[in-house]
């Protein structure tokens, strides 16, 4: 479907236009948007488009948002007006909104950004190259749009359009596969089911064929990317010998000569079955890190929530890692101020996450989504209770986080070289447990695996030398 809802009369009747190609996309939100935006920047540059790497430097700019909080949101439609608010400089410019807040919003965004060029929902990131052709032409030709571009509609097999890579010259070792788009959990505080629609997962051939043709071009580490990963390809393949088919993946995909290392997320708990857990015992490549959402520690708010474990089953799943993995590193999220969140539900959850002794975690303070059930709820959490809990939560991860680096100091610890730092000066990498670290380097280590003795840490940055 093509809404074209809004008469935009104006100022589209520019000539010669060739040079407007200048596209900057700015990312919100979670890694999978950073893949789609990189995919969309991909098919954009196939077109005969150029990515710069500024917003200064554009005459097309593209927001790729988010709509898990609110704030998220605010924060681009707030862009977005600021810069319609100074297209009169420039009435060539064309905005575009796309993602998440396209998809939740849809036309409704006129309402605030009456003058955006283009609304492109989540599963039509692949359509982006077109509109923009279309948009241009009609310019150039003097011919008014005189609509927004309007494209929300679900579309068969679109998870498969997000495959496409950015390649430059520095050639970055890490990369993003998406496996899957959507989501089925239902969740009562999300609105991911709504923006990213029901899950949908990619042929495992094409997903191995990616991820080999990544490592062609020097990739080493690969995270493959999906709302619930451990979910992926349950409608399209069966098991083998016990084995689920996001574990085959895992493993054709260790198969692949020259990858090093392979990260995953977000899983959820409920995935977490012996194949998996046994998986990081017998896939070397497999980093001992697991971002694992608890989302609260108490098992009356977990039900609440509609998330199927409890908090001595997620106790268990944690267990059972750390009895394969000693080393294994936890990541988390947790959402504090979920409706009906006494002082005893929140001291369930520091508990646990006190417990865990998490690495790393994203502490989200809930935010009453439109649509979803929890936001009917009468008994909202004052945003000062949210705010006290979530320092709390902060706090107990500082302490966490410091600590597991303290106790790396002077241990030798693998790292993947990436490359310089942002002074240039020295080069960065990460450990398996995700953790980044600064050392000196030869350029020609970039994409290496090399030994690192950590000398020196901060709450989030380990120091080292290289052997
Ligand atoms: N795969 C993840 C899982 O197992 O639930 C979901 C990823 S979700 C896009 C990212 C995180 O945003 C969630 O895990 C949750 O902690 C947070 N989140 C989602 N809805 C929220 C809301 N209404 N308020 C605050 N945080 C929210």
């Amino acid at each position: 479907m093509l809404a074209i809802p809004v008469d935009r009369m104006g100022s589209l009747f520019r000539k010669n236009l060739p040079s407007v190609n200048r596209v900057f996309i700015k990312t919100y939100g979670c890694q999978m948007n950073e893949r789609d935006s990189e995919a969309v920047a991909a098919m954009l540059r196939g077109r005969g488009y150029r990515i710069v790497a500024t917003e200064d430097d554009c005459d097309i700019l593209l927001l790729n948002t988010c709509s898990v909080r609110d704030a998220a949101e605010q924060k681009a439609i707030g862009k977005a007006a600021h810069v319609l608010g100074h297209r009169r400089k420039n009435p060539d410019f064309i905005l575009g909104i796309l993602g998440c807040m396209a998809q939740n919003r849809g036309a409704g965004l006129l309402d605030q950004l009456p003058d955006v060029d283009l609304i492109v929902g989540t599963q039509k990131f692949h359509h982006v190259p077109d509109y923009l052709d279309n948009l241009r032409s009609a310019r150039e030709a003097g011919v008014p749009i005189g609509q927004t571009i309007i494209d929300t509609a679900e579309e068969a097999d679109s998870q498969n359009t997000i495959r496409d890579h950015l390649e430059s010259e520095t050639q970055p070792v890490s990369a993003f596969v998406s496996i899957q788009q959507g989501c089925n959990m239902n969740c009562s505080f999300c609105i991911v089911p709504k923006t990213r629609g029901d899950e949908r997962s990619r042929p495992m051939e094409e997903i191995v064929a990616e991820c080999a043709g990544l490592v062609e071009r020097g990739v080493r580490e690969i995270t493959l990317l999906g709302q619930i990963v451990t979910s992926y390809g349950r409608n399209r393949y069966a098991h083998a010998g016990g084995i689920s088919p996001f574990v085959q993946l895992l493993e054709r995909i260790h198969a692949i000569e020259g990858l090093e290392r392979i990260r995953f997320t977000s899983p959820h708990p409920c995935g977490f079955k012996t194949d998996l857990v046994e998986a990081y015992g017998r896939l070397p490549k497999l980093c001992e890190y697991v971002h694992l959402p608890l989302q609260s520690g108490s098992n009356r708010i977990l039900k609440a929530m509609n998330r199927p474990y409890t908090q001595e089953r997620y106790g268990e799943i944690v267990g059972a890692l750390r009895a394969v993995r000693p080393d294994m590193y936890f990541s988390t999220d947790i959402i504090v101020g979920f409706p009906g969140e006494t002082a005893e539900d929140f001291s369930a959850t520091r508990e646990l996450f006190a417990a865990v002794n998490y690495d790393m975690a994203y502490i989200f303070k809930y935010s009453i989504r439109t649509g979803t059930p929890s936001a009917e709820r009468p008994d909202q959490v004052p945003p000062e209770v949210k705010e006290e809990r979530n320092q709390t939560l902060l706090g107990l991860l500082q302490e966490n986080s410091a600590r597991r680096n303290q106790a790396l100091l002077g241990t030798v610890q693998e790292v993947l070289v990436e490359g310089p730092d942002q002074t240039g000066q020295r080069y960065t990498g990460r450990t398996r447990g995700n953790r980044v670290a600064v050392f000196e380097a030869a350029p020609h280590r970039v994409g290496m695996l090399a030994p690192l003795t950590i000398r020196r840490a901060s709450v989030s940055t380990l120091y080292g030398e290289l052997a």
